[in-house]
């Protein structure tokens, strides 16, 4: 269970992730969560910057996808303007999302990096299906209430993976 918590690669921001050591790992795709990864969770305005970032992912050959938990509208507002394949009300960790979104890029789940700021959804979600999996610092600390609940339980789990030296 614990080794399902952990993901491959911690960075603080989407934009420190190396798109070209992603393709030296043998990824082609990335799975985006929405949601404090590449959206503050009130917001509804990427950053310049993530926006450059995920266009130089896209020219680079990477296939892109988002999994969401949140509701259609929004997911399929922002993943119409790259034009890239999603699932919404996805209720990671659960599969289907993940498995419906890598599908649709072609791809199987070990040729895909799984980019969330939650362990218990997204990390976990990934590694279950044997996914990179890449956790990011969320963008606002702002977020819906039943988050903040998990996030309680993410920084019990971090501290037992620490203690372990498993991250
Ligand atoms: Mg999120």
């Amino acid at each position: 269970m614990l080794q399902l918590l952990c993901p491959r690669l911690m960075v603080n921001s989407l934009l420190e992730i190396d798109i070209t050591l992603l393709r030296q790992q043998g990824i082609d795709g990335i799975v985006l969560d929405l949601d404090n990864t590449i959206l503050p969770w009130d917001s509804a305005e990427i950053c310049p910057e993530a926006a450059i970032w995920l266009h130089r992912a896209l020219d680079s050959g990477l296939k892109a996808g988002l999994v969401s938990n949140n509701r259609q509208r929004r997911v399929a507002e922002f993943a119409s303007q790259f034009a890239i394949p999603f699932a919404a009300r996805a209720f990671k960790p659960a599969s289907r999302g993940f498995q419906q979104v890598i599908a649709e890029m072609n791809l199987t789940p070990d040729q895909i990096a799984v980019v969330g700021d939650q362990l218990f959804t997204d990390i976990l979600g990934g590694n279950r299906l044997g996914c990179w999996t890449i956790w990011v610092k969320p963008l606002s600390a702002r977020e819906f209430i039943g988050t903040k609940v998990t996030r309680q339980l993410e920084k019990l789990a971090v501290r037992v993976l620490q203690s372990k030296k498993m991250i």
